[in-house]
């Protein structure tokens, strides 16, 4: 295919969440044309998982400036910028709006899951005119698998479709998939459509982030109306101030609230708690959960009489859609290479990001990018105002607009749990790999601040 046919493809949108349809509307904003691949039977799917979840962060960081421009233009009434929506109503009131507007909502292709990227005519190892050649796009479609050319792709995949396991070891415990069927994976709705599920039940909630911060405190509101509602925490290590938070310190004051509503659930004896436990092995006794951890300084500890295990440890991206792109990514995080030594959760607790844009979400592979929560891979604390101004800036190096891709503008609010490299040194056994460096790259050795550790 000629070189000027390829640039007048379009360029290619993986999922239609909050920032694939932000790229889509950036897209639209600069005359290009975007393909949009939603896997879900409705736009916003992972979003549509966890509805009832009120979001920390308010409207006026929720939307982004071109969608805004292009919902104004078509007569939408804009949400009051303080309130802080529900993820359904961001949906609804938002995402929704977004994609009816006819041109991204023609160009929105519903129910199908994208399984691979490659480049037309090309394998991952030929080189010579590799980045002439149109990307293609395999997909799982309700006419069956289809393929399809695009001159650029944006992944806004993000992680959520792919939870962590419960196995401290990151892969899942011995008898985690026969139990599944017990365990929710994300935030179920334990005061809405589940509540029968757990009322009344002993739950397990593992992880240590915002999400097991929101199932606990929407379990403990279940217990109130029903006291035979047991709850037990486990967390891996024993660092909860991540967790708790920076309270009035914290930019975003509902992300504050929730860690101050947590330490006083915690404080007031309403739950069990289990720190440092490393979950190896589930199984099911007389109809009950015993959950077996890593023995550290004795007996292997359990948790037992278990009902039902909401697990909240995380997501990882799908690595294996770009499995025939040149792709470079951080060892650790998954994360967009460049990005990781701005967000590794060893050593950031901020919340905050350094501004950046196209060249830092560049990979070797030319025209493909990883934007959203996908570009942070296994790190956590990704903000949408974050993803909003990753694809303003790609657009417009897709545009041609360099000096516009390279003005990135980001101010997000910060935890107020400022602490770098607290969390990595606390959990930090003394490695024989690892050590003090000044940065550097050091063959199998990885350098990220002063902190290095082989890999
Ligand atoms: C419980 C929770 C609360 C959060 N609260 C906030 C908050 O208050 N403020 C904030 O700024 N951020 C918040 N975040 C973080 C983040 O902003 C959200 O996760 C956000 O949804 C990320 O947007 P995204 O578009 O990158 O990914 P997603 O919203 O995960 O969207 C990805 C889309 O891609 C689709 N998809 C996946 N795989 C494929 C495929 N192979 N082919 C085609 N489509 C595919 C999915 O179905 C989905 O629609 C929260 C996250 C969670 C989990």
């Amino acid at each position: 295919m000629k070189n000027e046919n390829v640039q007048n493809l379009p360029v290619a949108v993986l999922g239609a969440g909050p920032v694939g349809l932000a790229a889509a509307a950036h897209l639209i904003e600069q005359g290009l044309t975007p393909l949009i691949f939603e896997a879900g039977a409705a736009i916003g799917a992972n979003l549509a998982t966890y509805r009832h979840v009120r979001l920390f962060s308010p409207w006026q960081y929720n939307i982004d400036m071109a969608a805004r421009r292009l919902l104004l233009a078509s007569g939408w009434n804009e949400p009051a910028g303080d309130d802080l929506p529900t993820a359904g109503e961001l949906l609804d009131q938002y995402l929704a709006p977004l994609a009816a507007i006819p041109t991204l909502g023609t160009n929105l292709l519903l129910r199908s899951r994208v399984t691979a990227i490659t480049r037309s005519g090309f394998d991952k190892v030929k080189t010579k005119g590799r980045e002439r050649a149109p990307f293609l796009i395999r997909a799982d479609t309700p006419d069956g698998p289809r393929q399809f050319l695009a001159s650029a792709v944006i992944d806004a995949t993000g992680t959520w479709s792919h939870q962590n396991p419960l196995g401290a070891d990151g892969i899942p415990a011995v008898g985690e998939q026969a139990l599944a069927h017990r365990i929710s994976y994300g935030m179920p709705d334990v005061l809405g459509a589940e509540r029968e599920t757990y009322a009344g039940k002993k739950i397990l909630v593992v992880g240590a982030g915002h999400s097991a911060a929101g199932a606990l405190l929407a379990l403990a509101q279940l217990a109130q109306h029903h006291p035979g509602t047991q709850l037990v925490w486990a967390t891996r290590g024993d660092q909860l101030a991540r967790v708790f938070g920076g309270g009035d310190a914290d930019g975003l004051k509902a992300r504050g609230e929730l860690g101050m509503r947590l330490k006083a659930l915690r404080d007031a004896g309403g739950l069990e708690m289990r720190q440092n436990f490393r979950i190896l092995s589930l199984t099911d006794t007389a109809g009950k959960i015993v959950v077996t951890g890593e023995p550290l300084d004795g007996p292997a500890p359990v948790i037992d009489g278990i009902d039902r295990i909401i697990c909240a440890a995380g997501a990882r991206p799908d690595l294996a859609l770009t499995r025939e792109l040149r792709v470079r990514h951080d060892p650790w995080l998954e994360s967009t290479d460049a990005l990781a030594p701005l967000i590794d959760p060893n050593e950031h607790s901020c919340g905050s990001v350094r501004p950046h844009g196209h060249r830092e979400l560049a990979h070797p592979e030319p025209g493909y990018y990883a934007v959203g929560a996908k570009s942070y891979g296994r790190a956590p604390n990704f903000l949408l105002a974050t993803g909003y101004e990753q694809v303003r800036s790609v657009v417009a190096a897709l545009a041609g607009d360099l000096a516009a891709a390279d003005d990135v503008q980001l101010n997000l609010p910060e935890t107020g749990v400022c602490n770098t490299r607290q969390a990595y040194v606390a959990q930090q056994v003394a490695p024989a790999s690892c050590g003090v460096a000044s940065p550097s790259n050091d063959g199998g050795c990885r350098t990220r601040t002063e902190v290095r550790c082989c890999v």
